[in-house]
């Protein structure tokens, strides 16, 4: 896939922008910048399936919250991801001119993009892009959030149906916070990855 163009928009927002062919060169890349770093992890699944958590703790503290710290809940340990120095996570959908947009139901996704770290960097496959903003929030809210619902075994409708949002009052609803980033966040450094895969949902 041509990123050139999202990628151009993206480094005149302010963000450094990387580019590889699949995810296990994204990961070597990713591998070669830490030695002793202290590492946080928003929920995702471009994250596993790159398998950063086991590459990165080989030489780096990784906080994760699909690995919870020892003795900790996911709550606990999703917090303490937010004070790590770096933090890593993906987009929901990214539109073609480089706005980022993720949707969140605890929160620590989106609040550990967007302040309090030394770097973030976003993973991103091809499969997020999106032509336009409001296709973007579409894809968010009718592809990845019910494809996320039913990877999490969730008792929402799009879980069960598998074709759509449905607005739900589920108490398993995953769609609280929406964001949706214009540009890089000020004082903090922001890499962005593109991957030419289909990466997470
Ligand atoms: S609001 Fe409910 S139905 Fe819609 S995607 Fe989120 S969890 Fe699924």
């Amino acid at each position: 896939m041509d990123f050139s163009r999202t990628a151009a928009a993206m480094e005149k927002k302010g963000y450094t922008v990387s580019c590889f062919a699949c995810k296990e060169d994204a990961a070597r890349y990713v591998e070669g910048l830490f030695c002793g770093a202290c590492i946080g992890f928003g929920d995702s699944e471009t994250i596993s399936q790159m398998r950063l958590y086991e590459i990165l703790s080989v030489k780096n503290t990784v906080i994760d919250p699909k690995h919870l710290c020892v003795g900790k809940t996911f709550w606990e340990t999703a917090r303490d991801a937010l004070t790590a120095e770096y933090f890593f996570t993906s987009v929901n959908a990214l539109t073609a001119d480089g706005i980022l947009v993720n949707l969140d139901g605890t929160g620590n996704r989106v609040a550990g993009s967007l302040f309090g770290h030394q770097k973030v960097f976003y993973l991103i496959g091809r499969n997020k892009l999106a032509p336009t903003l409001e296709q973007a929030v579409w894809r968010v809210r009718n592809v990845a959030a019910p494809q996320n619902a039913n990877r999490l075994k969730l008792k929402t409708p799009c879980a069960m149906k598998g074709d759509r949002c449905y607005d739900c009052s589920s108490p398993d609803r995953i769609c609280n916070g929406l964001l949706i980033q214009l540009r890089k966040m000020n004082h903090m450094e922001t890499e962005i990855l593109f991957i030419d895969e289909d990466l997470g949902f």
